[in-house]
């Protein structure tokens, strides 16, 4: 099967062996990891890789389908990364999309999503 994060990797190459425990090596692989993981109903997982000091209690009864992922700019300084992306999913049959500045921080050599701005 294709990855959820793209249309041109293999989830058993791409985003299912850090599903499975791999580390991300940067903020974008977390970034993509965790909207497979949105697209795979993988709440344990995002749960994982969300910082301590802001994850809330993962829910993923409303989580509309996730069709696409589309990443614009990833950036990383030391142990700090941001990732601006576009988010499309489905639900219904109108196709909805979110975009979003995430801020990912690094600790003991794992990458952690720790907030976003959302622009549309
Ligand atoms: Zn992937």
């Amino acid at each position: 099967m294709h990855c959820p994060c793209s249309p041109d990797s293999l989830y058993e190459n791409c985003c299912k062996p850090l599903h499975n425990g791999a580390v991300a090596s940067s903020p974008e692989q977390l970034m993509r990891s965790r909207f497979s993981a949105f697209a795979l109903n993988l709440a344990g997982y995002l749960a994982q890789t969300w910082h301590s000091s802001t994850r809330p209690e993962v829910e993923l009864s409303d989580n509309p389908a996730w069709v696409q992922l589309q990443i614009i700019e990833a950036v990383q300084q030391g142990n700090k990364g941001m990732v601006h992306f576009r988010a499309f999913y489905k639900t219904d049959n109108e196709l909805g999309m979110m975009e979003e500045k995430s801020n990912f921080v690094r600790e003991q050599g794992q990458w952690f999503y720790v907030q976003g701005e959302v622009l549309a």
